[in-house]
């Protein structure tokens, strides 16, 4: 068996000793008898997984007592729909900063629910900087502000929370959660879906603060309601027990690699690698975002021709580096840097890079 180093956006590359684990693990779990995607989510034994989870996660992350944190069935997309049912009266407005794909998702499933507001917009340029907080348009009476935490697609993270004044700061933090401290009381509410960094997809966790939970919101059926969900610890309906069993696994890792410090230094050092690879190569390999934001975590570049590009994605793979291929919406290569990529894997990559551009130069 060779395990290839995946870049893969996500759904993305887990750590080895989760799959192996959850592979010893598949036909019987915990001794009782049965595999644990087999059993009752209301039994003792899946109760004490889930609580397990939970409570790794809030050691991972610090997550302060005033907020509750669910573990819900669906996507960040599904999350980007139920934001506004929860949060937003009807006709009310809520403000998003739209750095890159994202953000745009967010827009087009709250606005059959709210009047959404764009605060601020990197659209015309091209998505390659962070509108200056300065130049936000927020508006004082919004139900919250909705940015995202790292743009998976197009590369550009903010670096700083942003300071939104008394609305609350809503963060979608799918692919960079848990890959350097996070100070949650700086956000009303922050959620992910596990695929990039926590595991598996199909699930997704919600960190809210607990007051926010009995805003009305709109009329919406109960399986759409956070605070029913946290009334009954992300239990209303059978939650997807597999994905959680293994987030909960991934997160035991993250801690037992010595938790979110360790994994800031493995990232910068990831990233360094990287972007050093891409500045130092005389031109021939571009990134275009700006300095001050680039993601630490999803690296798109380009080559100088793009007819290139289906060649060194064809070579990297037989090269043992897989899914390398940009996104439709930017083009070009794109190299994602989870948590469960070595740093190795970014060195392997680095070394892949001066080989093709002397090669093809
Ligand atoms: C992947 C991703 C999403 C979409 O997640 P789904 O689980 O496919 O709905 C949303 N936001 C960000 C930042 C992402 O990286």
């Amino acid at each position: 068996m060779t395990r290839a180093f995946n870049f893969s956006a996500g759904p993305a590359t887990l750590p080895e000793s989760v799959l192996r684990q959850a592979q010893a693990e598949m036909l019987e779990w915990n001794g009782v008898g049965a595999s644990v995607v087999e059993i009752s989510h209301r039994s003792a034994d899946f109760i004490a997984l889930a609580e397990r989870a939970e409570a790794d996660l809030r050691q991972l992350l610090s997550i302060p007592d005033d907020y509750a944190v669910l573990f819900l069935a669906g996507g960040a997309t599904t999350q980007q729909a139920l934001l506004p049912l929860n949060f937003a009266s009807p006709g009310q407005t809520v403000d998003v900063v739209v750095t890159g794909h994202w953000g745009k998702t967010a827009i087009k499933q709250a606005k059959p629910y709210v009047n959404v507001h764009i605060a601020a917009d990197g659209e015309p340029g091209g998505f390659r900087d962070i509108p200056p907080r300065a130049q936000w348009q927020l508006s004082p009476d919004a139900a919250y502000v909705h940015i995202t935490a790292n743009e998976t697609i197009h590369g550009i993270e903010f670096r700083d929370t942003p300071d939104v004044g008394e609305v609350p700061l809503f963060a979608d933090f799918s692919s960079s959660i848990a890959s350097e401290p996070l100070d949650v009381s700086r956000y009303g509410l922050i959620y992910a879906g596990a695929q990039k960094n926590l595991g598996p997809v199909g699930i997704s966790v919600v960190i809210v603060r607990r007051d926010l939970l009995a805003r009305a919101g709109q009329p919406r059926a109960d399986i759409f309601n956070y605070a029913s969900h946290a009334a009954r610890d992300s239990m209303l309906n059978t939650p997807p027990t597999w994905n959680w069993y293994l987030l909960g696994l991934t997160v035991k890792w993250m801690l037992d690699e010595g938790g979110v410090a360790e994994f800031a230094r493995r990232n910068a050092e990831k990233a360094r690698l990287v972007y050093g690879a891409i500045d130092g190569s005389g031109g021939y390999y571009r990134n275009e975002v700006a300095p001050g934001v680039r993601s630490r975590m999803n690296i798109p570049f380009f080559l100088p021709d793009e007819r290139l590009d289906a060649l060194f994605v064809s070579e990297s793979k037989a090269a043992g580096l897989l899914a390398l291929k940009g996104h439709k919406a930017v083009g070009g290569i794109r190299a994602s840097l989870y948590n469960a990529m070595p740093v190795a894997g970014a060195q392997a990559l680095v070394d892949f890079m001066h080989d093709f551009a002397q090669r093809h130069g």
